[in-house]
């Protein structure tokens, strides 16, 4: 599969795999390995982790994966997120669900993803959602200890607008490598509101989160998703792609900022499907098509 350079010494693959809903799948440690070898197999070695997914199990539950097969480290990339703090029965003492990015929690979050991943290093380190209460020059200061100490290579942002990166960015001696920010054909405000425009001319790749709408393109009957998945299915008879969730992926891989679809599925068949996508060229015609009926009127 393609790759995606993302900073010197960092490429990501094509597609990404995500595990946010890895407790719901309810896998054994073979089972995960498993599928991370199938993963690997269809070329997608980059994972996709936050701090609190599966309320806060998501990691360790890969991370005994990675401890059954330790050799699998090395043919992967991990991507982990902090700065969010749930209410969760592991931490009966908060009151509020809050975000958090003081430079304390970001280290402290850090070592704990370490530790429940079973690895000595992250590769790419994202800052979950925006913070209004964040001191940058914390957050900076935060980055440069974990690179220091080479417990995180690269950092990122999620859900930030092209000002919250800018700002950030203006405190680092070294680029965030990515902004992860929803982006799908049910989605669209990133190509509106300058998300999109602002990593072209920064040479970020975005990644790309639900990038089929969480599911919901299968699911919602209403007129406006009727007609995007009727639109996807005549782009499929014309391109000869037998799927509406391919065409949702090709969509994304199609367009000239090197977005990066991050696969929810558990289903190998759902995740090799994602991987073939990648092989399917629209043409501009056909990309509009699908824009419009996600916007639901002509172009002006
Ligand atoms: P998604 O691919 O848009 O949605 C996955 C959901 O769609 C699953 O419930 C899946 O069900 C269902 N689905 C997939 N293919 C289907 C099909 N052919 N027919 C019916 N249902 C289908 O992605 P997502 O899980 O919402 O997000 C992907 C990743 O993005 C997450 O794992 C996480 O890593 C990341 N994320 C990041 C943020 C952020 O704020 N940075 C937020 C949300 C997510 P099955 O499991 O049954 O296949």
């Amino acid at each position: 599969m393609e790759r995606v350079k993302m900073a010197e010494d960092l490429s990501f693959s094509r597609i990404v795999h995500g595990l946010w809903r890895l407790a719901e799948w309810d896998m054994s440690a073979e089972e995960t390995v498993s599928l991370i070898e199938q993963c690997l197999e269809l070329g997608i070695t980059t994972f996709d982790h936050a701090d609190i997914y599966g309320d806060y199990t998501c990691e360790s539950l890969f991370g005994k994966a990675l401890e059954l097969d330790p050799t699998l480290r090395d043919k992967m990339q991990i991507v982990t997120k902090c700065g969010i703090k749930l209410l969760s029965s592991k931490f009966p003492e908060r009151s509020v669900k809050r975000y958090d990015t003081s430079r304390e929690h970001i280290i402290m979050s850090a070592e704990q993803s370490l530790n429940n991943l079973k690895t000595d290093f992250i590769d790419v380190l994202l800052i979950h959602r925006p913070d209004p209460y964040m001191n940058p020059e914390e957050v900076a200061e935060a980055f440069s200890i974990l690179k220091q100490q080479g417990k995180v290579k690269y950092f990122g942002v999620s859900n930030f607008t092209p000002s919250q990166i800018n700002m950030l960015q203006s405190y680092l001696d070294f680029p965030l490598v990515t902004n992860q920010v929803e982006i799908s054909a049910m989605h669209v405000d990133t190509f509106q509101d300058g998300t999109i425009e602002h990593c072209l001319e920064n040479r970020i790749a975005p990644m790309a989160w639900s990038p089929l709408a969480g599911g919901k393109i299968f699911s919602w009957d209403h007129l406006d998703t009727a007609e995007l998945r009727r639109v996807l299915t005549e782009v499929g008879e014309e391109t000869g792609v037998d799927s509406v969730d391919k065409l949702m992926y090709a969509w994304l891989l199609n367009h000239p900022a090197r977005i990066i679809p991050i696969v929810g599925s558990g289903k190998i068949e759902r995740i090799t499907a994602a991987a073939e996508s990648v092989k399917i060229k629209l043409s501009r015609e056909q990309w509009f098509k699908i824009w419009i009926a996600s916007i639901g009127h002509d172009v002006a």
